[in-house]
């Protein structure tokens, strides 16, 4: 059995553990896994081990890796930083797009999707821990926002993202994961009909779904320690 086939194996009983613990079905929370920095040899290899949707942050090195699985039916997903001079490739290019946190990136992301492909799936990215250095959208913009993208005709506004301020221990993770959950069933009692929380990273993979993460977003637990963290 090969590394990533057993780390796989272990992720999804560890979904399953937590799903049960926050008395969930397993099957509402989906695995993503993140490949970045990951040859596609990688991505293959966790491919053949039943896992069909991949995120990757890093624009050119995910097109690179497009093309060399496009023999492969992948759901793409971009979770990196976006620079609004890039949002083409990406609108043309993925089925999800998980850090849109200003209303301009949005607009040019609807403009571009091509009109043969299903609308582009959007999460609103939130900067929950107030972290000065961290992109996403403050909490109090979050309604107003979400109101706006939902209304553009080439996106389908799906939910929420966060990537909370590092915590070691369960209480210290659950806090902020649990004010995105009240922030989406805010959203959605105004009106809204957003399905998506996507939350928990390697190490607070459990408190996410604890907390009512729909997406989990896994690199390290599957593809092992990152040597190379900056783009290609
Ligand atoms: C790298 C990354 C992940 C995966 O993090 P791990 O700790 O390796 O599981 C998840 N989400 C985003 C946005 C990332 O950049």
């Amino acid at each position: 059995m090969t590394a990533i086939l057993s780390n796989l194996q272990a992720v999804r009983a560890a979904i399953h553990r937590a799903a049960h613990a926050a008395n969930r079905n397993a099957e509402s929370v989906t695995l993503l896994a993140v490949s970045k920095t990951f040859p596609p040899s990688a991505i293959r290899e966790a491919y053949a081990a039943g896992q069909t949707c991949f995120g990757e942050n890093y624009l050119q090195e995910a097109l690179d890796k497009m093309q060399a699985l496009a023999d492969l039916p992948i759901e793409w997903h971009f979770i990196g930083p976006i620079q609004s001079n890039k949002t083409r490739p990406i609108a043309e290019n993925f089925s999800w797009v998980h850090s849109v946190d200003r209303l301009k990136v949005a607009e040019r992301l609807s403009e571009q999707r091509p009109p043969d492909l299903p609308p582009l799936n959007i999460c609103l990215q939130v900067n929950i821990s107030g972290e000065e250095s961290k992109s996403g959208a403050t909490p109090h913009e979050v309604s107003a926002l979400a109101h706006a993208i939902s209304r553009l005709p080439r996106l389908k506004l799906r939910g929420l993202m966060a990537i909370p301020a590092p915590a070691d221990d369960e209480a210290a993770q659950r806090k902020p994961l649990s004010a995105m959950r009240a922030l989406l069933q805010q959203v959605n009692s105004e009106g809204l009909q957003l399905d998506t929380l996507s939350m928990g990273m390697s190490h607070d993979m459990a408190a996410a779904i604890l907390e009512g993460s729909t997406m989990v977003r896994i690199g390290t637990a599957i593809f092992g320690i990152r040597t190379r963290t900056e783009k290609s």
